[in-house]
């Protein structure tokens, strides 16, 4: 058995052909913790949006089917109702959320949880084979629309979210209401980072992860960019504004920074085939990517959850 090194069963060997990493088990379920706990982002829910809005726009959704009484939280009364019949007037994203438009006034609201995932089918569903039956087991909502689209929700964990928005303000409703700033708004920089996180003791990285301060970014695109801008993470998050609440040089330098690994994530999502990999997310252990840095990547724990960052360039 490949995890016995020496008779201790605390090794496990997870190289494969590439990997040389040696894991203790302590180390192996944290890791699998975070995994868990890996969200998707910003961009990979920028992604899903593009996906979805050449298949979903213009189109009337025909039939919803639902296959429980919920997901992280019951299907609201009446939500297949609020939806049939109704055309989609647009496919928009607020932070990690996804936002259907429709004639009603009515907004659809969508978040993918942790294991959520859409599937883009057409014409009626397929005679079910064994494997399909395991695949579909976690189909858990159906939109049949009227252009003959048949799009699947499916959701193993069932952390994600569906919700109906009656008319009004997006930011007159519960989570939108205390949601901060969409970081690729033009309207976004250094000034409005520096407004967000004047005053505020907490670290830098708890800070990037609290929606309240900037909406979409999560553990790995925190970390990314912080390394980016040459910033710890440890920092206190006020030290990146001046007194006067003006952004100081590391505030303007990280609202840069966070655009742009945003816009590469996306990129990335885009044409898978360009494989990026990440600076520090997940590379603890490993030579810093800063060009000139002869720095190692460590992993620390903030919140709960793992940071990756470089100590000797990121200040
Ligand atoms: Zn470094």
């Amino acid at each position: 058995m490949p995890g016995f090194r020496g008779g201790r069963l605390h090794q496990i060997d997870v190289s494969g052909t590439a990997g040389r990493l040696s894991l203790d088990m302590d180390e192996r379920i944290r890791r699998r913790r975070d995994m868990m706990r890996l969200m998707p982002e910003l961009p990979e829910v920028e992604a899903v949006r593009r996906r979805l809005e050449p298949a979903m726009r213009g189109a009337r959704i025909t039939r919803v089917l639902l296959r429980r009484k919920g997901l992280r939280r019951p299907f609201p009364r009446a939500f297949a109702s609020r939806l049939e019949g109704r055309r989609i007037r647009s496919v928009d994203r607020r932070g990690k959320y996804l936002l259907i438009a429709l004639d009603s006034g009515d907004t659809l609201l969508m978040h993918l949880g942790m294991s959520g995932s859409f599937r883009i089918g057409r014409g009626a569903t397929r005679r079910k084979s064994a494997a399909a039956g395991t695949r579909t087991r976690h189909d858990h909502v159906v939109f049949t629309l009227s252009n003959g689209v048949v799009l699947t929700f499916n959701d193993p964990r069932r952390f994600g979210v569906m919700d109906v928005l009656g008319d009004g303000p997006l930011a007159s409703h519960g989570v939108f209401a205390a949601m901060g700033p969409e970081p690729l708004e033009p309207s976004f920089g250094g000034a409005a980072l520096a407004r967000a996180l004047a005053g505020k003791r907490v670290a830098l990285k708890v800070a990037l992860l609290d929606q309240r301060i900037v909406a979409g970014l999560g553990n790995i695109y925190a970390s990314e960019a912080l390394h980016r801008a040459g910033l710890s993470p440890l920092r206190r998050s006020s030290t990146l504004a001046t007194t006067a609440g003006r952004p100081a040089p590391g505030g303007v330098r990280l609202a840069v920074a966070i655009k742009a690994v945003l816009r590469e994530a996306i990129a990335r999502k885009e044409h898978p085939g360009r494989a990026g990999r990440f600076r520090v997310y997940d590379r603890e252990g490993e030579p810093c990517r800063t060009p000139g840095c002869r720095g190692t990547v460590r992993r620390i724990s903030q919140a709960g959850r793992s940071t990756f960052y470089c100590p000797a360039c990121q200040r």
